[in-house]
Parts: structure tokens; C-alpha cells; sequence
């Protein structure tokens, strides 16, 4: 049975860019084919035994030319897989996906084609330049200023361009722009025509400037924009508005390392995406369910004697909760007991189910929790379920045993385990370029560094980033070794955390931008 190979446009950068039909494809492939200019990210989408080959050129890097590249999409799809070869942008515009195609017809390989959101319009969407006007620009081309042409009649010949008006988008152009701006001057342009140029578009490296035609090259080598950059002319590229919606956002282009477990982390990285920042994911601690099968069964079994049920964390919350349908598989036996939880994250957990959590602190400490359900006068003999993790505060417990005169079962879900960081796959990228912040959500985070901090040493020139703590206990243990902690969230939540960063970065739109 022969296979199938997608040709499929990965959009311009931002991962949020791509298609349906493209995440579908990378999801379901046996092979995935891929270059530099498709964002690693979407690579995450391919399940984990999908063959994953870089075909991509990148400067100086030996580079797998066009041939054999169709090699490889042949013989993979010969062998019966489904193949995806990924490619920057759209594959129609300057993807040399036609000689892919070709070799696919000769070959008789079924394809397809995917479709992706060129680089052009994305760069100028997300640095606010408009391309077309009904009164400034009515017509858009696209040109490419690669000299990488054999036939010299079919290089672009900017000159006939600069008659053509309109808005001119131009791919590749950056090393040859001082050419390029020759010719369209020669052409007719106007010095004072408006030029644009965006690097890194979509990415939170993007950098943009707008300027004159005839200043073009020196505002460009002054501002040190470096490809892949696309440049763009047109009456239309000169109007102004509020500048860049992409570029002023809070915290846009800051290098933030976050270091919870690979699990608990989406909702941080999301918030953090969307504030412009650029997230690093380097796990320090994993979560592992543990469960001493004899204490669970004699706990659910008598579920309905407890008072109170306790959770210091939402890992307990979602395991307990995944034990409950297993044992009870229906929410009605949950019984009358009160919840108490230590946060908000946690207390969501059962919101969800629709139910009431009576108490949660208003500090997210293990400390306060227990003086807060003290304080509620419940505690004097009543039966109270505590569900922790193997690092859990025997603080609580004490306290609600001695002080609360609780009759205390404790119920360990889960271990909070140090992870390899040398597993993660944003360390290298954390060496080289270091990061703004390392947002630490739990001593077990800052405990975990510490013991690896040989692994995460910075490679030369990379930024040093400042250390920022969810709450007074993970400050305590990163002073404890001797760790300076320059941000501390007023209160242990992952809004105040992010409220904390915006204020310490304000934005930093024209500051030197490093990263790649
Ligand atoms: N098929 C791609 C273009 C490939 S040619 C597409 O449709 O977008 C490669 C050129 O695309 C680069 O030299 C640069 O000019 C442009 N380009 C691709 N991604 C870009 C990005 N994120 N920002 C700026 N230019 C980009």
C-alpha cells in the first residue's frame, strides 16, 4: 500500500497561525519533514513515535538540497506512510513546493496541499501596516529579492516594479536591499516613499521599523534587523496607527522560564503567550500518583463519616477526584462533607463538578488554611480528610489535631518527584539565550534548581535572568540557598505572579532584543 505526503503550509511563525488541517496532518503522520522556518512548536503536535527529519537550511548549516529532499518524501511514502513535509508560510509562495509536487507525479504518490498564512500578510497584520487602501494602495505583490536564480531573465527586475506601485511585499530581500532599493529608486520611487521591515514576524522576537525608502538601508543596519525579514513599500505601509497591537502588549519578547511540572503548566504558558511573552518550559518537579491501594479503599469506603476534606493542592484535587469516579463512578455518592482547599486552582477543581468549596484562605499557605478552618469552630472532634502529597506540610495536620482537636486521616495521592532538566526540551535554548525570569511555584521548584543548577549554567553573552517566587515559603528556601529573589507575587496565585512581572517589565519595545 503506498502512502500519502501532505504539503503543508505552517503559517508564518506563531504556532496560534496555523491551520486545523495542519495540526490534523502533523498529529496523524508517520513522518514529518520539516525546515527552519516552521515553528518547533507544531513539531510538539506529532505523537511521539512519528519519524521527524530537518531537511531545513539555516545560515551557514549544510543544508539537504531539493532533491533529495523529494527522495525522502518518495521512498517514505513508498513504504506505505503517511508523510508530512512542513513548510514556512504558504507552500505556494516561494516553498518551491511545485518541484515537490513533480516528483510526487512522477513517482505516482497521491498529495496534498495545506494551505498556510504567508509570511507577508502575517508580518504586516502583526506590526499594524496596512497593505492595501482604497485611497493609498490597490494592488499587493509579492516579489522575492533572492538572487538564488539561475535564469537571469527570471530574476525579479525591481525597476518595472517601481512602475507597478501599489504595496510591494518582498521576501528574501534583506541581504540584497541595498540593490533592491537602487532599483526602485532607478525605477521612479520616490525617496520619500514609505518602506517597512519585519523580522521575526509573529514570533515574540519580532522587531519592525518604518521609514522612508532612501532610508531604508541605513535605519535597517542601524536597527540591526536581521532576516528572515520581510520588506515592504507602498503608500499604504506609510499610515500610522497606534502603532503595533502585537508589540505592546505587557510583557512582549520577555524570555520567561517556567518550572512546574510539563502537566501543570498549560494555563501559565497560555496566560503568559498572551501577554507577549516568551515562554520557556524547563520542569523542574513531576507529579507521580502514588496510591497505597489498602489506606485508599479504606478511605473511600468510609467517605461519608468525614467532616471535612482537605486539599493542599490541585494535584490531590485531581487525582482524589479521578479515584472518586473510580470507586463511585457517580457524583451523588460524594456525600455531605465540607471542602476546604488551599487556593483558587484547587478550589476550581470541584466548582466544576458544581461543588461548593466552604473554605478556601485568602493567603494560599498550608498555614493559613489550617488557622482559617480552626477558626471556623467545626474542627473539635470531627472526622477531617487531609489529601497531600509526599511533600506536604505536617503543619497542617498539627494544627488541626492540636489546636483544632481534628481526628486527622491524611491520605498521600501523589509524589512530587525532581525532574531531569536535561530532559527538557527548552534548556539548550535557555543556555544560549538565558532568560528575563525563572517563576518558581513551589519550594519543591526551588529545591530542584538548586540541586541541578550545574545543568542550567548560562553559555556566555546569554541573559541572566532575575529569580521570581510564588509566595514567602519559596523565597524562604531559594534564600536559604543563597539565591537572591527579585519578585515575589503578593499573594501565591499565578495572577498576582503574572501582575508582579508586568510592573517589574514594563515594556521594553525599544530595547535590544536578544534570543533568536
Ligand atoms: N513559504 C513562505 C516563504 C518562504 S521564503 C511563506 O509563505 O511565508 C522565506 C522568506 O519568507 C524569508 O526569507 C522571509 O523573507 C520570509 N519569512 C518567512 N517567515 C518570516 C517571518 N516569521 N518573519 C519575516 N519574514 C519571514
Amino acid at each position: 500500500m503506498k502512502g500519502k505526503v501532505y504539503l503543508v503550509g505552517a503559517g508564518p511563525g506563531d504556532p496560534g497561525l496555523s491551520t486545523l488541517r495542519a495540526r490534523e496532518t502533523i498529529f496523524q503522520c508517520d513522518v514529518l519533514v520539516y525546515d527552519h522556518l516552521a515553528n518547533p512548536e507544531l513539531r510538539k503536535w506529532a505523537l511521539p513515535d512519528c519519524e521527524q527529519i530537518d531537511v531545513g537550511k539555516s545560515p551557514g548549516r549544510h543544508t539537504v538540497p531539493q532533491e533529495e529532499i523529494g527522495k525522502i518524501l518518495v521512498s517514505k511514502a513508498k513504504q506505505g506512510k503517511m508523510v508530512v513535509r512542513l513548510k514556512g508560510g504558504d507552500p505556494f509562495v516561494f516553498g518551491r513546493c511545485a518541484e515537490e509536487m513533480s516528483v510526487l507525479d512522477d513517482a505516482e504518490i497521491d498529495y496534498e496541499i495545506v494551505p498556510g498564512v504567508t509570511a507577508a500578510l502575517a508580518c504586516a497584520e502583526y506590526a499594524g501596516i496596512p497593505l492595501s487602501h482604497r485611497d493609498y494602495g490597490s494592488s499587493i505583490s509579492f516579489l522575492t529579492g533572492h538572487e538564488d536564480v539561475t535564469k537571469e531573465s527570471l530574476r525579479v527586475d525591481f525597476t518595472k516594479f517601481a512602475e507597478v506601485g501599489g504595496t510591494l511585499c518582498i521576501y528574501m530581500g534583506i541581504s540584497k536591499m541595498e540593490e533592491i532599493v537602487e532599483a526602485l529608486l532607478k525605477g521612479g520611487l520616490s525617496k520619500d516613499k514609505p518602506a517597512a521591515v519585519v523580522s521575526n514576524g509573529t514570533l515574540p522576537t519580532q522587531r519592525h521599523l518604518r521609514c522612508k525608502l532612501g532610508e531604508l538601508l541605513a535605519e535597517c543596519k542601524k536597527a540591526e534587523l536581521k532576516a528572515p525579514a520581510i520588506i515592504f513599500v507602498g503608500n499604504a505601509v506609510g499610515l500610522s496607527f497606534r502603532n503595533s497591537w502585537f508589540e505592546d502588549r505587557p510583557l512582549y519578547s520577555r524570555r520567561i522560564a517556567i518550572t512546574r511540572s510539563a502537566s501543570q503548566n498549560s494555563e501559565m504558558k497560555s496566560k503568559l503567550k498572551e501577554l507577549g511573552a516568551q515562554v520557556l518550559e524547563l520542569p523542574l518537579i513531576r507529579i507521580i500518583p502514588t496510591q497505597d491501594r489498602k489506606l485508599v479503599t479504606e478511605v473511600f469506603s468510609s467517605i461519608a463519616t468525614y467532616d471535612w476534606v482537605v486539599f493542599t493542592s490541585a494535584n490531590g484535587a485531581r487525582e482524589f477526584m479521578r479515584l472518586f469516579f473510580l470507586a463511585y463512578g457517580d457524583i451523588r455518592s460524594f456525600g455531605p462533607m465540607r471542602i476546604a482547599c488551599v487556593g483558587d486552582a484547587t478550589a476550581e477543581i470541584f466548582r466544576s463538578y458544581n461543588l461548593e468549596v466552604e473554605l478556601t484562605p485568602k493567603i494560599s499557605t498550608a498555614e493559613n488554611l489550617a488557622q482559617e478552618l480552626v477558626a471556623t469552630d467545626s474542627l473539635d472532634s470531627a472526622n477531617v480528610l487531609v489529601i497531600t502529597g509526599n511533600r506536604n506540610r505536617e503543619v497542617l495536620v498539627n494544627m488541626l489535631e492540636t489546636v483544632g482537636h481534628a481526628i486527622v486521616d491524611s491520605l498521600p495521592l501523589y509524589e512530587t518527584d525532581f525532574s531531569d532538566v536535561t530532559e527538557a526540551e527548552d534548556l539548550a535554548d535557555f543556555k544560549k539565550y538565558g532568560a528575563d525570569a525563572v517563576l518558581f511555584t513551589s519550594s519543591s521548584t526551588a529545591l530542584s534548581y538548586v540541586e541541578q543548577e550545574d545543568d542550567l549554567i548560562l553559555e556566555e553573552g546569554a541573559k541572566k535572568p532575575i529569580l521570581c517566587s510564588f509566595g514567602p515559603e519559596t523565597s524562604r528556601t531559594l534564600k536559604e540557598n543563597d539565591l537572591i529573589v527579585s519578585l515575589e507575587a503578593e499573594t501565591p496565585s499565578m495572577d498576582q505572579m503574572i501582575a508582579a512581572l508586568i510592573s517589574q517589565f514594563k515594556n521594553p519595545k525599544n530595547e535590544a532584543i536578544s534570543g533568536n
